[in-house]
């Protein structure tokens, strides 16, 4: 059964008495060769556990479960189950979770089905929650080899963003810290049913194996990446005086100084290994 055929979606839909849901931000694709190359680019390794959000009809995760080990799905819209259970009725190595993956315990279930071995996260994320979901999955603390995910071409271009770039954001600047991001290709809004507004593409996020950086404190690296963006048009040294508690505007100075940054420098123009370094120097001067 072609999963991404127009009139096949339809009708499991119909039969199952089930609409798109806005909410839950479904789009489906219905080119075939788009879950294709999601899946062929996912993970390196056959024997790897696939986490995938937001499974739909299940398209992608046939392709998927063609290719790995195993396959866990979690899809929120309850009214999906009963849809994949018959979609994915001959794939005898996936399971369908019925839950929010903001709410999954994500050590749980790696434990569960992983069997020791790698473990990547691949979907076509819902647009609606895109950030969040990319922010609990990195910092789970889950040691995933690869997240893979489709998300508005904008969005991927900002997580591939350099810094100083006009896209460049909190965002780029945090996942940084955990791997390295790829642009692997755009997908173009014909793509899905119901249609979005906007074309997609499909990022992959790499992540460290080991952390490459010395850092004195996660919680303050985030905090001065988050102080910096709320306030971007202002100085580094401005914003983190308006924005960071505990910290004054001397101290602010000097750590920006001991880097040897400029001290009218913004703190768009700062890497992710910059803002690891002025952490660690106002946490010596704490
Ligand atoms: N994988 C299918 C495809 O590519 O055609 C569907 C992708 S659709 C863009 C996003 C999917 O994520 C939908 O099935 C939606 O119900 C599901 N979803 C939305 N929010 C979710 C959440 N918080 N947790 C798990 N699944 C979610």
């Amino acid at each position: 059964m072609d999963l991404c055929n127009l009139s096949v979606i339809k009708s499991v839909m119909a039969d199952a008495g089930i609409t798109f849901r806005k909410e839950f931000g479904q789009n489906f694709l219905t080119n075939r060769m788009i879950p294709e190359d999601i899946a062929d680019n996912c993970a390196s390794d056959p024997e790897s556990l696939i986490l995938e959000i937001g499974p739909g009809i299940g398209c992608l995760t046939q392709e998927l479960a063609l290719r790995y080990r195993k396959v866990v799905a979690v899809e929120i819209d309850k009214g999906l189950v009963p849809v994949l259970d018959k979609t994915l009725a001959d794939y005898d190595n996936v399971t369908v979770i019925n839950d929010d993956i903001m709410k999954v315990d994500l050590e749980a279930l790696v434990n569960e089905y992983s069997e020791g071995g790698p473990v990547s996260v691949c979907a076509n994320l819902p647009y609606y929650i895109t950030t969040p979901i990319l922010m609990r999955l990195v910092e789970s603390g889950v040691r995933f080899s690869s997240i893979t995910v489709m998300v508005q071409n904008e969005v991927a271009s900002r997580l591939v963003a350099k810094e100083g770039s006009a896209d460049y954001g909190a965002i780029t600047a945090v996942l940084g810290y955990y791997g390295t991001v790829k642009k692997l290709f755009k997908v173009s809004a014909g793509c899905f049913v119901p249609a979005p507004k906007v074309d997609s593409a499909v990022v992959r996020i790499d992540l460290y194996p080991e952390c490459p950086f010395d850092i004195k404190d996660e919680g303050l690296f985030r905090d001065c990446i988050k102080a910096a963006f709320e306030m971007r048009r202002k100085t580094l040294e401005n914003a983190l005086s308006a924005k960071l508690r505990g910290y004054s505007k001397e101290t602010i100075a000097e750590a920006i100084k001991m880097c040897g940054f400029d001290p009218k420098i913004r703190g768009e123009r700062l890497s992710t290994f910059d803002f690891v370094e002025l952490s660690n120097k106002l946490y010596s001067l704490k």
